[in-house]
């Protein structure tokens, strides 16, 4: 067999020959219309959308025409609901933001310019007949909704009011030859404005795994003014319920370092669960995306940089869902993520 690996064009230019047959198969009247230049007609399902014709492809029409946002983004390309290749792709991109809810998946497809026609019951039904979804997924958790926490209300830049909690620990082969395991935490950081997350991995819980950990944000993110965390109505109980080591003066050097660069450390009072629900949330997702991917015993072995390359890839899954309900206005087709106001790029979930 012939291992010919494809250039992105070839591999762009199949994918729009696809869609192409897909569109001329279940809107051929519009299809043809627009081919000619014609109106379509006033019973098409399709209308509403504004449809126009672009290099043999319907797409959506809108009022965004002067945006220099990329084509795919002002003006999806229309997808039937009832198609086999539709189904694939939402199976697809469903897959690819491993296993997450209907806003994520939906995200990730308006996200790649598609617009599937009626698609939030399309992207629900493929997700309730999905089977790792079913073996991942318990009961849906119910939210308290309670009042924003100042922070989240804070006109700052991202990272500037960041949640800090540390998450159970995973083994990891430090020595492949010896098969040593060791024990490695994250620490997720999640910025309370834009609601992005940040993943460190703390190789052990003690000040200096701590502190390294800080700089990484620090330097990456820029500085940060308060970081917030859950239990503990000071810093040694803090400190204790997220297992930092209680030795040489830990404590102090975690404090100090951040004092010197202009950063405070709050704690919500034990019982107020519903101001940490910003990051118990996110740490919740992080861990479904993590099973998932874990899920396909690939890496039944994981080492350091692979655990990295996970984290890594888990917060650009996150940072890339929805923020607000994806938009079903042909006049307003663009997606708002966590990652379009941290990079400045339209959303990639940055997996493969
Ligand atoms: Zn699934």
């Amino acid at each position: 067999m012939c291992n010919k690996l494809h250039t992105p064009e070839e591999l762009e230019a199949a994918k729009l020959t696809i869609l192409r047959l897909v569109q001329r198969d279940a809107y051929p009247e519009e299809y043809v219309a627009l081919q000619e230049n014609r109106a379509i007609s006033k019973t098409s399902t399709i209308l509403k959308l504004d449809p126009f014709m672009c290099n043999g492809l319907l797409r959506v029409g809108g009022r965004l025409k002067h945006s220099t946002v990329s084509l795919g983004m002002k003006n999806p390309i229309i997808l039937p609901k009832q198609n086999h290749v539709t189904k694939l792709l939402v199976t697809h991109y469903h897959e690819k933001i491993k296993h997450q809810g209907r806003q994520f998946t939906e995200g990730a497809i308006r996200a790649e310019g598609l617009w599937i026609v009626a698609g939030k019951r399309l992207i629900s039904s493929v997700i309730h007949s999905c089977i790792v979804c079913r073996k991942l997924r318990g009961k849906l958790e119910v939210q308290k909704m309670a009042d924003l926490p100042p922070e989240r209300l804070s006109m700052s830049p991202p990272f500037t009011y960041v949640g800090f909690d540390v998450f159970d620990p995973w083994e990891v082969i430090t020595r492949r030859t010896r098969g040593e395991a060791a024990q490695s935490k994250r620490a997720e950081l999640t910025c309370m404005s834009t609601r992005a997350v940040h993943i460190e991995v703390i190789e052990s819980m003690d000040s200096s795994s701590c502190i390294n950990a800080l700089r990484r944000l620090f330097a990456l993110r820029g500085p940060v003014k308060q970081l917030r965390s859950d239990c503990g109505t000071n810093f040694v109980g803090a400190c204790s319920e997220l297992g930092i080591r209680q030795d040489d003066q830990s404590q102090d050097k975690i404090l100090s370092y951040l004092y010197e660069h202009g950063c405070t450390w709050e704690f919500n009072p034990p019982h107020a669960s519903h101001m940490g629900g910003v990051w118990e949330r996110m740490i919740g997702v992080t861990r479904r995306i993590l099973d998932s991917m874990l899920s396909h015993g690939k890496h039944s072995s994981l080492t350091h940089e692979v655990l990295c390359t996970l984290m890594a890839e888990v917060s650009a899954i996150i940072n890339a869902r929805p923020l607000i309900p994806v938009s079903s206005d042909p006049s307003s087709p663009l997606l708002l993520t966590p990652a379009m106001i941290v990079t400045q790029k339209p959303a990639s979930t940055g997996t493969c």
